[in-house]
């Protein structure tokens, strides 16, 4: 990345992004480590309509919520209802597998957006890597569809593995109107998975894609701006790629992650985290603290841009943080 003098200040916060917990019935070789225990989750519901609510008043426009599994908290209809009513465009990136008890209950609770990740066609590939239930994820994708217009699926690349589900994939979103997402294998925390020869650059997926199904059309992406999106005509897809490694965003960024355990983390490729907990105490205190938040953040963005964005492992690994 091309190092910067002036980095804008933080303005706002546009994107937040909340990690209920660190549980996971899953464990996908490039998120969460064998000996990986969950920690305690401090994020009651209260809290997060506290965190939303004073928020909102910086500019909130989107949440996201994320794990480990969202879908785990016993109270995940709760607060996607009681998120609905500070932030507009309330979303959830989701294993999938618990997606036929709860998909309906989303809608109606008024989840906007629906993330289903989603890395092989393959029962056997998928359980190698995810070790999950490919079938039981697939029939909470079909559910699913019956109640959201728009569901994006996320497709980590890896060399080695993803070329082959390429096409697949491509058919699988067209056929039932998904958006396919691809994103590039990001080495957060210390894992022996992350190995240079798992990375898989989105361009050569980009380039295989319009080789053999004609050009990507450029379109405006939604969102936190993270993916660049595209539409492909000759299927009537929207395909987008998330180059977090060889393309990243970082300027201006104005995107806040929540841990379960209560800290703000400032960015996937720093260790920075600030714990919020003591100042979920009311409303005003949580108020007073934003500013000093939005710093931080101003400087977090500024060390990344000054200092560059390569291929180094941070100590914690994504199901800590959320993705
Ligand atoms: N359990 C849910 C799921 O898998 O969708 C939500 C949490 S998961 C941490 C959020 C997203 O992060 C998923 O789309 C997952 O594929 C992605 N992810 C996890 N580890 C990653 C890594 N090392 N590099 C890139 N993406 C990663
Ligand atoms: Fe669990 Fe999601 Fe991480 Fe896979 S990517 S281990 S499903 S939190």
């Amino acid at each position: 990345m091309s190092k910067k003098s002036y980095i804008p200040p933080v303005r706002g916060i546009r994107y937040l992004r909340i990690s209920l917990t660190d549980a996971c019935n899953f464990r996908c070789l490039y998120c969460r480590g064998e000996n990986f225990r969950p920690t305690k989750e401090v994020l009651t519901l209260q809290r997060v309509e506290l965190i939303l609510k004073v928020f909102s008043l910086f500019g909130l426009k989107t949440v996201r919520f994320t794990g480990g599994e969202p879908l785990l908290r016993k109270d995940i209809i709760p607060i996607v209802k009681v998120a609905t009513q500070y932030v507009e465009d309330v979303s959830l990136t989701t294993n999938g597998f618990l997606l036929e008890k709860y998909a309906k209950q989303l809608k109606e609770v008024g989840l906007k957006r629906l993330n289903v990740s989603l890395d092989s066609l393959n029962t056997e590939k998928f359980q190698r890597l995810t070790g999950g239930n490919l079938e039981v994820v697939l029939r909470g994708v079909y559910e699913a569809k019956n109640y959201f217009n728009v569901i994006k699926i996320n497709t980590v690349a890896i060399r080695g593995f993803t070329e082959e589900e390429v096409d697949g994939l491509l058919e699988f979103c067209a056929k039932n109107g998904f958006h396919l997402r691809f994103i590039e294998l990001m080495p957060v925390g210390e894992l022996p998975f992350f190995k240079k020869e798992h990375f898989l650059p989105l361009e050569e997926i980009k380039k295989y894609i319009e080789n053999r199904y004609g050009k990507l059309e450029p379109i405006k992406s939604n969102g936190s701006g993270s993916s660049k999106d595209f539409y492909l005509p000759s299927l009537n897809l929207k395909v987008g790629f998330i180059k977090s490694v060889t393309e990243p965003f970082c300027e201006g960024c104005e995107k806040f992650r929540i841990t379960p355990d209560g800290k703000v983390h400032l960015c996937l490729r720093t260790t920075s985290e600030i714990d919020l907990l003591p100042h979920l105490t009311s409303e005003e205190n949580l108020e007073k603290f934003v500013p000093r938040l939005l710093a931080l953040k101003g400087e977090s963005n500024r060390f990344i841009a000054l200092n560059g964005f390569g291929w180094f492992a941070t100590a914690k690994s994504m199901i800590g943080i959320g993705g």
